[in-house]
């Protein structure tokens, strides 16, 4: 699926192919480039019609077709790919030295420690992060300062828009960015790295540092608000959600205490989109962050991250925070590698199911290519 060819315009086809079909993963890539595409609440919006067939929204979008394998073979030294995972130059569990940051952030800190870092050291300028509003559903926020970073820890089960925040600021500064992204958002801005539109080059040139989360899934505001209801839990009141390790269930604190949702229940609110998604460990990013949970070691390992250095910027900030003190890491042994790359595995054959169960054919892959020697490896396991 090329969008942008043809006799239809490139917002019509993004209507029709991303939008409509439910594959919009709200990335935000569309917005701000564009004056007519636009966010509301957690869903993207075309404000009026365009008729360009070279149209800008279309230009980044993760869901527009991808030559996956050609994206991973520019931005990426070849010995490092992996089927499952991407790019590995290196593979750790990981957390802040600060015992004080650890206990307000998602899992061990290690995020917020190196966006710190990279603040603190002139590296960036500016930090885009997610920040929750009152009603549950996230904006993205452009921090410059430290200790407002540490404010924004914590993982939000919902989209941020933070590419539509990447374009407003990079089109408003002058400085240099990094951002902390779901994985769908590493690949809109790697689209943006490979394939610069002329007036965007600058733009993307100044994008220094992509922390990528790993992602399972992120939650349709209107379903999840409605079953937060149904639970007596009221959003605004939410103070933090986690999955705990090796149970199904979804941990929601307020202020009155913990409540425990049933994945039975929040399954159904999972945004359609990310049933079509192959990426869990953000692919695209120049380091990944995830849950250091695996097999029997779980419990023990409660506060710490796992992570997966992939490019050699990723590399220099992992050692720079070591170097300084502020990020402890450990080797992971080899087992939770293993374990990693069987979960990603499992969840590139699932998207490719749905993804055949919805385009009815084996042929018809909608954003990926059939012949894609990385999507093919999981579609002859399928
Ligand atoms: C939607 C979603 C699904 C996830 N699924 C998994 C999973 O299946 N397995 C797993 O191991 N880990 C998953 N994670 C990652 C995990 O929850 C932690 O974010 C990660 O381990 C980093 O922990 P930390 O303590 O270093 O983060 P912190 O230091 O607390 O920093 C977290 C950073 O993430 C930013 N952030 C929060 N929510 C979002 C969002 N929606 N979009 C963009 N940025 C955001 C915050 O603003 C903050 O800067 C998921 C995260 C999200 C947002
Ligand atoms: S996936 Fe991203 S770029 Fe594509 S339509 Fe949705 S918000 Fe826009
Ligand atoms: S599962 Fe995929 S599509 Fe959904 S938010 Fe995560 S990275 Fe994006």
């Amino acid at each position: 699926m090329v969008l942008g060819t043809g006799k239809r315009s490139s917002q019509d086809l993004l209507k029709k192919r991303v939008l409509e079909a439910g594959l919009c993963t709200g990335c935000g890539a569309c917005v701000g480039l564009c004056p007519y595409q636009v966010i509301y609440s957690d869903r993207t919006v075309q404000l009026h019609r365009c008729d360009l067939k070279d149209g800008k929204c279309q230009a980044f979008c993760p869901r527009a077709e991808i030559d996956f394998g050609s994206l991973r073979s520019r931005i990426f030294d070849a010995a490092d790919l992996t089927p499952e995972i991407g790019a590995v130059q290196g593979y750790y569990f990981s957390r802040a030295a600060d015992p004080q940051l650890r206990a307000i952030a998602q899992h061990g800190g290690t995020v917020t420690v190196l966006m710190d870092l990279a603040l603190a050291e002139g590296l960036i300028d500016s930090a885009i992060v997610s920040s929750g509003r009152r009603n549950l559903e996230q904006n993205s926020a452009i921090i410059k300062d430290k200790d407002e970073l540490r404010k924004k820890a914590g993982s939000k089960f919902l989209v941020s828009p933070t590419v539509a925040a990447f374009n407003q600021t990079a089109a408003e500064s002058t400085g240099n960015i990094g951002v902390v992204v779901t994985p769908c958002q590493a690949l809109a801005l790697a689209k943006m790295k490979i394939k610069p539109r002329k007036d965007d080059a600058d733009s993307i040139d100044r994008l220094k540092i992509v922390i990528g989360l790993y992602c399972g899934w992120t939650l349709s505001a209107e379903k999840f608000k409605a079953l937060l209801w149904q639970n007596n839990i009221d959003p605004a009141e939410i103070t933090s959600m986690d999955i705990p390790g090796g149970q199904k269930v979804l941990a929601i604190k307020t202020a009155g205490g913990e409540k425990m949702i049933s994945f039975d229940y929040v399954d159904p609110c999972i945004r359609e989109a990310c049933r079509y998604c192959i990426d869990s460990t953000a692919e695209f990013a120049d380091i990944s962050v995830g849950a250091a949970r695996f097999g029997a070691a779980g419990e023990e390992m409660r506060g710490w991250n796992q992570i997966i250095v992939r490019t050699s910027r990723g590399r220099q900030l992992v050692d720079l925070a070591v170097s300084r003190g502020v990020l402890e890491i450990r080797e992971a042994p080899a087992e939770a590698l293993q374990e990693l790359k069987k979960a990603a595995a499992a969840k590139k054959k699932t998207a490719l199911k749905n993804i055949i169960r919805k385009s009815g054919s084996a042929r018809n892959l909608l954003y990926l290519r059939s012949s894609d020697p990385f999507v093919k490896k999981f579609l002859a396991k399928n």
